[in-house]
């Protein structure tokens, strides 16, 4: 699979807005990964020299299996072609230094290796996109444990509003946001991910 535009989906879920003493909007709020920081493989993760504050965000992936363009919620999930369990993974130092500056965040979101994700499962009309649990662990402690019936935004609502601004294209990856639970991963650090227990699985060390 030819892998091609990696959108990214911010504050989609209330609590973490919570956390992040951010504001909901009233519409997504959309970034973009480079390719580049995409890790298919076992990883590591590298933390860049730039930061001193790498966080994860544990998140639903979607990978689109058709060209869509201004398609309705209603019809959005046709677009679908699997799912996977996926790291945001976040300079925190950088973005809130780029936030304050009201700069864009692609420094911060966009270093090689900061989008990790696990297998993908197809999908099909009985994987329930809006009851998907999704868990982080790190050196086995969990530290996010979310479910996507907490997003402001469905997935139905992202591929949708996505569509109306650009072309999607097979291949393209979509973050959809995380849950609360954000925080700091280091060097040696073990991460391990699943969307709804085994339906996606990630693991993956963070080196230096
Ligand atoms: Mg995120």
């Amino acid at each position: 699979m030819q892998f091609g535009s990696v959108y990214c989906i911010g504050r989609n879920y209330a609590k973490h807005i919570e956390e992040m003493k951010s504001k909901p909007t009233a519409d997504p709020v959309v970034f973009l990964k480079p390719r580049s920081s995409l890790l298919f493989d076992k990883g590591p993760i590298i933390i860049p020299p730039a930061t001193n504050d790498v966080h994860h965000e544990v998140e639903l992936v979607l990978l689109i299996g058709k060209t869509t363009k201004n398609i309705e919620p209603k019809q959005a999930l046709t677009s679908l072609k699997a799912v996977a369990v996926g790291i945001d993974i976040t300079a925190r130092d950088i973005q809130s230094e780029a936030k304050k500056a009201g700069l864009p965040w692609t420094l911060a979101k966009g270093f090689n290796t900061f989008a990790p994700i696990g297998n993908f499962t197809d999908y099909s009309s009985d994987l329930d996109l809006e009851n998907m649990d999704i868990e982080l662990r790190v050196n086995n402690s969990l530290r996010q444990s979310g479910n996507t019936s907490s997003m402001l935004f469905n997935v139905n609502r992202v591929i949708s509003y996505l569509s109306s601004h650009f072309t999607l294209h097979p291949g393209d990856l979509i973050f959809t946001g995380t849950p609360e639970g954000v925080g700091p991963i280091y060097p040696g650090d073990k991460l391990s991910a699943t969307l709804n227990r085994d339906l996606s699985f990630l693991q993956v060390d963070v080196k230096k």
